[in-house]
């Protein structure tokens, strides 16, 4: 399996009238920060230039530290991408960072991927053997060089990014920027979500539709599994031949990744959390004062439980949301100070109650032990902890950053003991069979469940 895992968030933006786009591509990064902290980058080009050329930014770090007005203002042209990274520690380092530019026959070809490859070897070794010697661990980057190796014999680029994408197999939303096109492709399981946007005459596609409205778009539809898009200054095209009957959707955008006001194949990721409470609670009811959910990917679910059950939904915790995550901090010390740096309690909201506490996923069990604790400490009588997803049990090959299987907590411990670890009254999770209503019966990979992978994998 690859060595990198990534969770991204990628935009795109084709304006055929000129205009300066790469304010819109800052805003919808900004949009889709949650997908990733750790690094990001834009580019741009001006497709009626004469003399063709991309101007790249791109470094680690929150898209509002990395973009200043100034640098902004220098990236000047109709067509870009953009990118905002996460991934896992030890491979934080700025040569990794998106967009990829690279020199091809053509000109320069730019790339943002979301997503994870999993045939990297493969793809890695016909590079070597076809004579360019060719050593990365980056899954963009050898996705961009066989783009560039098969344009050297192909009639178009689109040509070249399907002979490409016919080889990738895993779970890709790229978008791709040749000197004249923008293309979007997403893979054929549409694992990981990619959206169509339009505004007047101009183009948008994102990870997520919630960064289309940032950009001042409107939502047309998702791009669909195995869609290869080309946006040109005639309109847009779409290649549907890398299409296949199967279909996985991730879960996981929909429990924990995806913003809440996104909408991914129709649908809605608020929908699917509060329907993920009710569903626990018809499972898993139990008798208590008050509901409350972890900020922010549990309040949605807390309050389906909340409306499901008739307890009141209140907020027993403040975020304060100018932190990073706490999830990506290295030692378990760090995390556990950054979980309490992050929240802390309204004392008087719990004191003296019975409380149901919702959270979307245990993952290690530092933050629900650490919230237990805080809400017993502010006088709360009994903490019923339910988890609007089933237990975390396998690894992620799709581009969802996830500790080695050792640190998943639920791997070695039965609901009960993690209840008792984390010092609950009692602890549920969301059952396996409720995820496909969840999600509105979508056709869905929900691998890190059940360990049954779309293609297979093991
Ligand atoms: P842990 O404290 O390790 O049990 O992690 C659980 C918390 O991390 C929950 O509050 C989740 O919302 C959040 N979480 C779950 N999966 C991820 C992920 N892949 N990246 C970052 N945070 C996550």
């Amino acid at each position: 399996m690859s060595s990198i895992h990534e969770e991204c968030g990628v935009v795109g933006i084709y304006a055929p009238v000129k205009d300066n786009i790469a304010p819109y591509l800052y805003y919808g990064l900004l949009s889709l920060q949650h997908r990733g902290q750790e690094a990001c980058g834009i580019a741009v080009t001006d497709t009626g230039a004469k003399h063709l050329d991309v101007s790249c930014i791109k470094d680690m770090g929150l898209v509002a530290e990395v973009f200043s007005k100034e640098q902004l203002s220098t990236l000047r042209g109709n067509m870009g991408i953009g990118h905002v990274r996460y991934s896992t520690t030890g491979e934080s380092i700025r040569e990794n960072t998106q967009p990829l530019v690279l020199n091809y026959c053509k000109g320069k070809l730019s790339l943002a991927h979301n997503g994870n490859i999993v045939n990297t070897d493969e793809l890695r070794e016909e590079l070597i053997r076809t004579g360019a010697i060719f050593h990365t661990t980056m899954d963009s980057e050898l996705i961009a060089f066989h783009i560039a190796k098969n344009r050297v014999h192909s009639e178009s680029v689109e040509e070249a990014v399907y002979k490409t994408a016919k080889k990738l197999k895993g779970a890709y939303g790229l978008v791709i920027m040749s000197p004249k096109k923008l293309i979007a492709v997403r893979d054929p399981f549409g694992i990981r979500p990619l959206c169509l946007g339009k505004k007047d005459l101009t183009y948008v596609v994102a990870s997520e539709s919630c960064a289309l409205s940032a950009m001042g778009a409107e939502f047309i539809r998702d791009i669909e599994p195995g869609e290869i898009l080309t946006i040109t200054e005639d309109g847009i095209r779409s290649d549907y031949s890398l299409r296949q009957e199967k279909k996985a959707h991730c879960i996981f955008e929909y429990i924990y990744f995806a913003r809440i006001d996104s909408a991914i194949d129709g649908v809605k990721v608020y929908d699917a959390r509060m329907k993920a409470g009710e569903l626990l609670y018809k499972r898993h009811p139990v008798d208590a004062d008050i509901v409350t959910g972890v900020p922010e990917s549990g309040i949605a679910a807390a309050k389906g439980f909340a409306k499901a059950s008739g307890i009141p939904f209140d907020l027993a915790f403040h975020k304060n949301s100018y932190i990073g995550r706490t999830f990506i901090k290295p030692s378990q010390d760090e995390r556990a100070l950054g979980v309490q740096m992050k929240l802390s309690i309204l004392e008087e909201v719990v004191r003296g109650k019975r409380v149901v506490l919702v959270d979307d996923s245990i993952v290690r069990g530092t933050t629900m032990e650490n919230l237990v604790r805080m809400l017993k400490s502010a006088g709360a009588k009994e903490v019923h902890i339910r988890i609007s997803s089933p237990p975390f049990l396998h690894p992620c090959y799709y581009g969802v950053d996830v500790p080695t299987n050792k640190e998943l907590i639920a791997t070695k411990n039965s609901a009960d003991t993690i209840n008792r670890i984390v010092g609950g009254a009692s602890l549920e999770y969301l059952d396996v069979e409720d995820l496909s209503e969840m999600a509105d019966h979508l056709p869905l990979c929900t691998a890190c469940f059940t360990g049954e992978y779309p293609a297979g994998e093991k």
